[in-house]
């Protein structure tokens, strides 16, 4: 068959050639150890806890080879694309701070970066496909397909569109494509496969080392009857074109890269390196481990950790400690360095798949807060109250000082306070700075102990003391009482004693704040300041039962 009459009476449009794209998108000019990474997402929803995961490796690879890091919008499969996707896409990278040097919203010298504008350009490779022999028409419906799959099920043969026996449209004369083509039949571009399952390959994964896996032995789909390409074909032309050197991506394309591998060496283009990362797992209910979910799990959708505020500086360790275990003791050491600094690497990554666990991330998020100043959490928290949180927004507008000065209280020291992971929960942590708050003393307390300090701790309170002197009049108030002046003197003989002065400090504290733990109380006092103090004990003895 005369292979040119055929590319021509199959794309009458394409006049480009591969040789116009090749110099449109000439080498980069790197360093030679530069890698190019791209994050190649689908608009099919939202934007998935494990995405963020994928798009920081291939982050931190381009940045620590000096090399580049873009965005691709893999939206060929218009079935599966959601409204707004794409928006949702870059909006959420960019709230959690992932930056491209160049692709979809930012732009480049190596675009479109966005599938679907890109059709020209994989016609082009596949009418030079049909050209050469390695790619032909199929008209085969989808009743037909099935059919076919059920003998080959019936038959215990490998099931696909194969030759000899399957690929039938292989065989079709010039004539009878052309017959089918005046007849307006709708026809797919399939790949010439020149191997058979039963041939291996091996293949080499960053993450897993070298493996034999079976080749493909199917004339894949390259372009649909609608024009655009399946995930196999625009991956190939795309990273060869945008000079991708890695491609970090999900596990789930693993059992497919044979296929990529074919139509890399069909189109005489060198491939790039690989790395197929393993699903983020949970433990689920029953106490085994199982992917984390866009169905079951809230926390798989990046606007979960949004909406409740975690600091995405936060989110972003977190997200370290699940690529690289060692990255937390790191983190201890370098407590204000960039992620980037980090020695990252992949082969340090975990095969099978790291764990999701929340707590973590709160501890995490905990420990990332406390190292901020009180003006860099305020900050935090009113761009995520201007967002989210609209009572947040006004009380931290309305009171910034007062804010401010709750805020600082144990954070200036060695060993600041870790008290909040999470924005959603800054205003509870600290209601009763505005709030007379809910009080339950613990039952060890006798009631007439309280009221008696209760009635008296106004008087004994002053504005002007330092801490050592307003402590020393808490245990003056103790030793009227009953109460030991020093936790030793009550150790050594607890029978003298009612309590000691730690006891009488957290009846304050309980009355002041409704709470049994918070901040350091001196603070909370000179905030509160004496009128609330006298209010608030006055209060608490008058609910006395
Ligand atoms: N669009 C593919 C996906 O969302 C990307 C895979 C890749 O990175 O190549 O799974």
């Amino acid at each position: 068959m005369d292979n040119n009459k055929l590319a021509d009476l199959l794309f009458p449009n394409i006049d480009k050639t591969p040789e116009y794209y090749e110099k449109k998108y000439p080498a980069r000019k790197l360093e030679a150890k530069a890698e190019v990474t791209r994050y190649a997402p689908s608009p099919t929803g939202f934007v998935h806890f494990g995405a963020l995961f994928t798009s920081l490796v291939n982050n931190l690879v381009a940045k620590k080879t000096n090399g580049v890091f873009f965005l691709r919008i893999e939206d060929t499969d218009k079935k599966r694309e959601v409204e707004g996707g794409v928006e949702g896409i870059i909006n959420t990278l960019s709230a959690f701070d992932i930056k491209f040097d160049e692709g979809a919203g930012t732009g480049g010298e190596y675009g479109p970066y966005i599938q679907s504008e890109r059709q020209e350009i994989y016609q082009t490779y596949a009418k030079e496909l049909v050209r050469q022999g390695k790619a032909y028409p199929c008209f085969c419906t989808a009743e037909e397909l099935e059919e076919m799959r059920k003998t080959q099920e019936a038959n215990k043969e490998n099931i696909g569109y194969y030759h000899f026996k399957y690929a039938k449209c292989r065989y079709l004369t010039f004539e009878e494509i052309k017959e089918k083509i005046d007849k307006g039949e709708k026809f797919v571009i399939r790949f010439k496969c020149p191997y058979t399952v039963d041939d291996e390959i091996e293949i080499y994964d960053a993450i897993r080392g070298k493996r034999f896996i079976h080749q493909n032995g199917n004339d894949v789909v390259i372009l649909k009857s609608n024009g655009l390409p399946p995930y196999n074909f625009a991956h190939v032309i795309d990273d060869h074109l945008m000079h991708t050197t890695f491609v970090i991506r999900g596990d789930e394309w693993l059992p497919s890269l044979a296929e990529h591998l074919q139509l890399f060496e069909a189109l005489g283009f060198t491939p790039p390196k690989y790395a197929h990362l393993s699903p983020i797992q949970k433990i689920d209910e029953n106490g085994g481990r199982r992917k984390l979910s866009k169905r079951k799990d809230p926390e798989a959708d990046m606007n979960f950790f949004a909406k409740a505020g975690y600091p995405v500086g936060a989110i972003k360790d977190y997200i370290m400690t699940l690529v690289n275990s060692d990255f937390e003791p790191w983190r201890q050491q370098n407590k204000t360095a960039r992620i980037y600094d980090f020695p990252f690497s992949l082969q340090k990554m975990n095969a099978s798949g790291a764990l999701f666990d929340i707590m973590k991330l709160k501890d995490i998020s905990k420990n990332y807060l406390a190292t901020l100043s009180q003006n860099e959490v305020y900050d935090l928290a009113l761009a995520y109250a201007k967002e989210y949180n609209e009572q947040l927004y006004k009380s931290l507008t309305e009171n910034k000082d007062y804010w401010l000065n709750i805020l600082s209280i144990d954070r200036n020291i060695p060993k600041p306070r870790k008290d909040l992971s999470h924005f959603e929960e800054l205003y509870d942590t600290f209601s009763y700075m505005f709030e007379v708050p809910k009080i339950v003393f613990p039952e060890n307390f006798k009631s007439e102990d309280i009221k008696q300090i209760l009635s008296e701790y106004p008087n004994y309170y002053n504005e002007n003391d330092d801490q050592q002197t307003w402590f020393n009049r808490i245990k003056d108030l103790s030793e009227k009482h009953g109460f030991a002046r020093e936790v030793k003197e009550f150790k050594n003989s607890p029978e003298k004693y009612k309590g000691h002065c730690g006891d009488v400090s957290t009846i304050i504290r309980v009355a002041l704040t409704g709470r049994t733990q918070t901040p350091n109380l001196f603070d909370i006092c000179k905030l509160l300041g004496k009128e609330n103090i006298k209010n608030r004990c006055e209060l608490a003895v008058k609910n006395l039962k």
